[in-house]
């Protein structure tokens, strides 16, 4: 077993860092309050080859492995998670059209993913009636003269209004996974509209939107690999979306940790600092401890991700464990600032919120053990 970073990922990882700590760091709390989407930061991000990190250098990517990936995600949302999960969704869409698109879909859109000339991709899975019942989806896909004709709204996608392509499923035959195919829609599509932009809790940077197609009509050649084959695309980008997702909850936990040192050594209660006090001293211990174990899990499922092993298991459990933990973490350092917390001036305030999503997006934690039981029972 072998615990040490090749060159690639400490090249990556420390990219990612010199990135977010000297141009996200200084404005997430500007952006967290303004709600503003960080358009000119990602299109450095991808100047960087952080836009398609475990993408082929042939067609744009850096081509340095999962590994690298998840550690630049770690550094990103460390920084800022508004940006990262921009980030997290167009690497997904990037990596899934390389592993399913034909070669005119690569060279058409992925390129334009890793140079940045993409602010973004999105993934429109979900819809107002299901989310981790994805396989019940409405919208449908029917054929037309010219291609596909689609119909449907997909709720809560993440950079559905900024991204250059969008994985949209939708059903083209009978009740069930297998009837749905995946589509690579373009913006501009006529027919394609944004619905409700939603106001939420954290991420106040990165966008969340209904997607609403209306006649919407697509050439034969948006459809990515087979008719009614698609469902499948969704669970192997989901696999690996999860990676990102567990990275997500590990930068955003590091940052919280990083803070809880900080603020204890400072503030100074019944004559010393809380740093001195057993009771801060655990919380602190606690979170050090679950977050080092969050951190092992994540880049255990994203090597064998690398590695071409089975990984579903491994990206379930680092995605469940590091999620929760990060959300535990996030409340003790918010429980060491006291009333402080509470005040916005803090960065702990946005960390919370932030933190919150990561057990909900990319399958929920019930859905991850459901996942995680599934493959232990199957395997028995
Ligand atoms: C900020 C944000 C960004 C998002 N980005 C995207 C995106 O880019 N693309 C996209 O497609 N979707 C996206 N989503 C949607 C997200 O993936 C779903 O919200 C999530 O999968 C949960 O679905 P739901 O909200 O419909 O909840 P539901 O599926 O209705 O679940 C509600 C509750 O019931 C539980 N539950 C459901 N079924 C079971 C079961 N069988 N057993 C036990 N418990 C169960 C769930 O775990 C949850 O606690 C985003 C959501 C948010 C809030």
């Amino acid at each position: 077993m072998d615990f040490q970073l090749n060159e690639t990922e400490k090249l990556i990882q420390q990219t990612a860092r010199d990135f977010a700590t000297r141009e996200l760091a200084p404005t997430a709390a500007r952006r967290d309050a303004e709600g503003t989407f960080p358009l000119a930061e990602l299109k450095k991000m991808a100047e960087l080859g952080l836009m398609g990190v475990n993408v082929p250098e042939k067609w744009g990517g850096t081509e340095a492995g999962v590994v690298a990936y998840a550690l630049a995600m770690m550094e990103i949302s460390r920084a800022c998670a508004a940006t990262a999960v921009t980030m997290a969704v167009t690497n997904m869409v990037a990596e899934v059209i390389c592993k399913f698109g034909t070669s005119e879909q690569i060279q058409r859109q992925v390129p334009r993913i890793t140079s940045g000339e993409y602010s973004c991709g999105a993934f429109a899975l979900s819809e107002p009636h299901c989310g981790s019942d994805a396989s019940a989806l409405r919208t449908s896909a029917r054929r037309s003269e010219r291609g596909w004709v689609l119909n449907g709204t997909k709720q809560f996608i993440t950079s559905g209004d900024h991204a250059g392509v969008i994985v949209v499923w939708a059903r083209t035959g009978g009740p069930g996974h297998r009837g749905i195919s995946a589509f690579l829609v373009e913006k501009g599509t006529p027919g394609m509209s944004i619905g409700t932009v939603e106001k939420k809790m954290g991420l106040k940077g990165s966008t969340t939107v209904q997607l609403v197609f209306e006649d919407a009509e697509i050439p034969a050649e948006a459809l990515l690999d087979e008719e009614n084959r698609g469902f499948r695309i969704a669970m192997v980008a989901l696999d690996g979306g999860r990676i990102g997702v567990g990275a997500q909850a590990v930068g955003i936990a590091q940052a919280a940790l990083d803070e809880a040192v900080r603020y204890s050594r400072e503030r100074q209660a019944f004559g010393a600092p809380l740093a001195n006090k057993q009771a801060i001293q655990w919380m602190l211990a606690d979170s050090a401890t679950e977050l080092e174990a969050a951190r092992l899990l994540v880049l255990q499922a994203a090597d064998c991700k690398g590695r071409g092993l089975p990984f579903t298991r491994q990206a379930s459990m680092a995605k469940l464990f590091a999620s929760e933990a990060a959300n535990r973490i996030c409340a003790r350092a918010f429980q060491v600032h006291g009333g402080y917390g509470y005040i916005k001036e803090y960065p702990i305030e946005r960390l919370v919120r932030d933190c919150r999503i990561t057990t909900i997006y990319e399958g929920t934690s019930e859905v991850q053990r459901m996942v995680i039981a599934r493959s232990l029972l199957d395997n028995a």
